[in-house]
C-alpha cells in the first residue's frame, strides 16, 4: 500500500454505507480488499453456488489489481512512473484502459476550466495528504511546481501518452475509483451477475435493486470534522452511482488549519470554499467520480452552471453553515436523517 498512487489513508474510507438488509433469496456473497488505496467492498447477489460465486469474486479481484498496477504513481514498474520517467523525453504506449481515462480526465479539465486537473501530480506528491508523511511544503517548491500542472501539456496520441515538461507527474485519484467501479460492474454483468453493490471508499455503484425489487439505501456521511462519521442522510436508488468527494476524509491540521487532499492548481494549496463535501448521483461512475472532485474545487455556484450540461447527473452539496443544496432529478429521493442539516430550496 505504501507503494500506491492512491495514497494510504490515515481514516478507514467508506464515506457511503448501506442500510439495507438482504433477503434471503438469492444468496449473497462479498469480497473486500485493499485495492485502489482504499477498502474495496463487492457485494453480489446470485443463485449460483457458492464455489461460483467465489471464483466470480476472486477474478474480479485480480482484474483489479491489475488496473492498480497500471494507474498506479509510485510503484516502481507501474505504467504511469514510466511516463513520469520520460516526460520531457518521449511518449510511451499504454493500455487501453489507461489511454481511455485519460481520455475522459482531459475531458473534465476542459469542461471545468481545469478545476479539475489530472497533472496534478507534483503538487499531489509535495503535499503528501492521506499518508504519514503529510506535510505543509515550502511556499517556494509549491510556486515551483505550478509550472509543471498545466493539463494542456499531456499528449495523448494512436495509444501513447507524453507530458511535454520535464518533472510532470499525472494524478487520476479524482477519477481511477469511478472506472474501476464501471469496470466491476461491465465484469459483473459478463458473469451474469445483476445485482450487486459495489463500495470503492466513498465511490459507490449500485446494480440493478434490492433482491427484493425495493431499492438501496445508500448513506452519504456527516462531513463535519470531528463529529462521528454517522449517515446524515440517505438516498434511495436502484442501477445508480453515488459518489463523494469531501475534506474530511484524508487531511491534517495544523496551528488550527485543516490541509486536505483536494488541491487547487491555480494557487498550490487545498482548495477553500464553504464546501465540506459534494455527492453526484449519476449513471456513470467515471463521471461521477471527475464531476464530484470537480465541484469540490468549483464551488457551489460554478457546479450549478456546469451540472446543467450533464442531464443524467444529479449533485448534493454540503455547506460548511449545514446547509444542503441540491441539484438534479434524483435527490427527490433523499432523505436527511441528521436534523442540523438544512435543506435549502432554490
Ligand atoms: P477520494 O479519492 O478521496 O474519493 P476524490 O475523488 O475527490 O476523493 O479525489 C481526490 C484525489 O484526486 C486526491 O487525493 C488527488 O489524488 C486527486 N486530486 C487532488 N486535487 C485534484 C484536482 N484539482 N483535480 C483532479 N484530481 C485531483
Ligand atoms: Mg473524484
Amino acid at each position: 500500500m505504501k507503494n500506491s498512487i492512491f495514497k494510504p489513508m490515515l481514516v478507514i474510507p467508506a464515506a457511503l454505507f448501506f442500510l439495507q438488509a438482504c433477503s434471503s433469496k438469492p444468496k449473497e456473497y462479498g469480497k473486500a480488499e485493499l485495492t485502489f488505496g482504499t477498502v474495496c467492498y463487492v457485494k453480489i447477489y446470485t443463485e449460483k453456488n457458492g464455489a461460483e460465486a467465489r471464483n466470480i469474486l476472486d477474478g474480479l479481484f485480480s482484474e483489479l489489481n491489475r488496473l492498480e498496477l497500471i494507474f498506479s504513481t509510485n510503484m516502481q514498474d507501474s505504467v504511469l512512473e514510466k511516463i513520469h520517467i520520460n516526460a520531457g523525453k518521449s511518449a510511451v504506449d499504454v493500455p487501453d484502459e489507461l489511454y481511455g481515462v485519460l481520455e475522459k480526465a482531459l475531458f473534465f479539465a476542459e469542461k471545468t476550466g481545469g478545476a479539475f486537473n489530472p497533472a496534478i501530480g507534483p503538487l499531489v506528491k509535495l503535499w503528501n495528504i492521506g499518508t504519514e508523511d503529510a506535510c505543509l511544503p515550502p511556499a517556494e517548491d509549491l510556486k515551483e511546481a505550478l509550472n509543471i500542472v498545466d493539463y494542456k501539456n499531456i499528449e495523448l496520441k494512436d495509444g501513447t501518452v507524453f507530458l511535454r515538461k520535464k518533472g510532470m507527474r499525472l494524478d487520476l485519484g479524482g477519477i481511477a475509483k469511478g472506472f474501476a467501479a464501471d469496470y466491476t460492474k461491465s465484469f459483473l454483468l459478463t458473469c451474469g451477475i445483476k445485482k450487486a453493490v459495489i463500495d470503492f471508499g466513498g465511490n459507490v455503484l449500485v446494480m440493478d435493486t434490492k433482491p427484493d425489487g425495493s431499492l438501496w439505501k445508500v448513506g452519504l456521511k456527516n462531513p463535519v470534522i470531528g463529529e462521528p462519521k454517522s449517515a446524515a442522510a440517505y438516498i434511495d436508488v436502484s442501477g445508480k452511482t453515488v459518489v463523494t468527494s469531501g475534506n474530511y476524509e484524508r487531511f491534517f491540521e495544523k496551528e488550527g488549519v485543516i490541509y486536505h487532499h483536494i488541491l487547487s492548481a491555480q494557487t498550490g494549496y487545498p482548495v477553500k470554499n464553504n464546501l465540506r463535501a459534494v455527492t453526484v448521483i449519476g449513471e456513470n461512475s467515471m463521471e461521477a467520480d471527475a464531476l464530484s472532485t470537480s465541484f469540490f474545487v468549483m464551488g457551489l455556484e460554478k457546479s450549478l452552471q456546469l451540472i446543467k450540461d450533464f442531464p443524467e447527473v444529479s449533485a448534493v452539496f454540503f455547506l460548511e453553515d449545514n446547509s444542503i443544496f441540491t441539484a438534479g432529478a434524483e435527490v427527490k429521493n433523499l432523505n436527511i436523517l441528521d436534523d442540523k442539516f438544512r435543506l435549502e430550496r432554490f
